[in-house]
């Protein structure tokens, strides 16, 4: 089982399911050759695949390719189901900055096949995370600067004003789909700048000096 870190807090709460959105942002859909649609593209991650700052991203035997995804993770702090927007904020427990570690080869093998994402996405260690921000000490998460630094030079870097969809779009949307439970982790897809891993690369994340993420990668057994 793992908890978040909330900052301020000894509150122990643990990480429910974890929804990623794809296609959130025009630049990075660009960059994939991926076209835009009109409500956010789901999948879900498994729990197991997270870990926190000083772990490391393990690559995985089935995998020659995993690409670093930087994105702004949005807390649930109160369940709901077909929350109303105007009501959406009220929801959030706060946020973090995360890392959607994706094996590119086998997303790309996936999507050729119409295949689900299950696997490219939900290895073990694909989901590093920091500690939570909470939604108070947030002035707009709809404006906040995402960078993610590999082996000390910048590889992302943009502001989530920049996403296609509004938080409390995602988060009524979403809540339509499948109910929203207190501990449940949205990650609200990455803008463009992905590219990829290699064991011994150290990874620098944050989300506007709110908080950071630093892990490295290794190759499995
Ligand atoms: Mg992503």
């Amino acid at each position: 089982m793992y908890s978040y870190v909330i900052q301020g807090s000894r509150q122990r709460l643990a990480v429910g399911k974890i929804i990623g959105l794809a296609r959130t942002y025009r630049a990075h859909a660009e960059e994939m050759h991926a076209v835009v649609t009109e409500e956010p593209l789901l999948f879900l991650k498994p729990e197991s695949a997270v870990i926190f700052s000083g772990q490391s991203i393990v690559i995985p035997r089935f995998s020659q390719c995993l690409h670093h995804e930087v994105e702004l993770g949005v807390v649930i702090g109160k369940g709901g189901s077909a929350i109303p927007e105007p009501e959406a904020r009220a929801h959030v427990l706060g946020y973090l900055v995360a890392l959607d570690i994706t094996a590119r080869d086998i997303q790309a093998e996936a999507k050729k096949k119409g295949w689900p994402w299950a696997i490219a996405k939900g290895f073990d260690t694909f989901a590093p995370i920091s500690d939570v921000v909470p939604a108070a000490r947030i002035h707009d998460p709809m404006n906040l600067e995402l960078s993610l630094l590999v082996n000390g030079q910048r590889r992302q870097h943009a502001n989530t004003s920049l996403l296609l969809y509004s938080l409390d779009h995602i988060i009524a949307f979403i809540s339509e789909i499948m109910t929203l439970r207190e501990g449940d982790l949205i990650m609200t897809g990455t803008p463009e700048g992905v590219g990829e891993l290699r064991e011994g690369d150290v990874l620098d994340a944050s989300l506007e000096g709110h908080c950071t993420l630093h892990v490295d990668v290794r190759k499995g057994p």
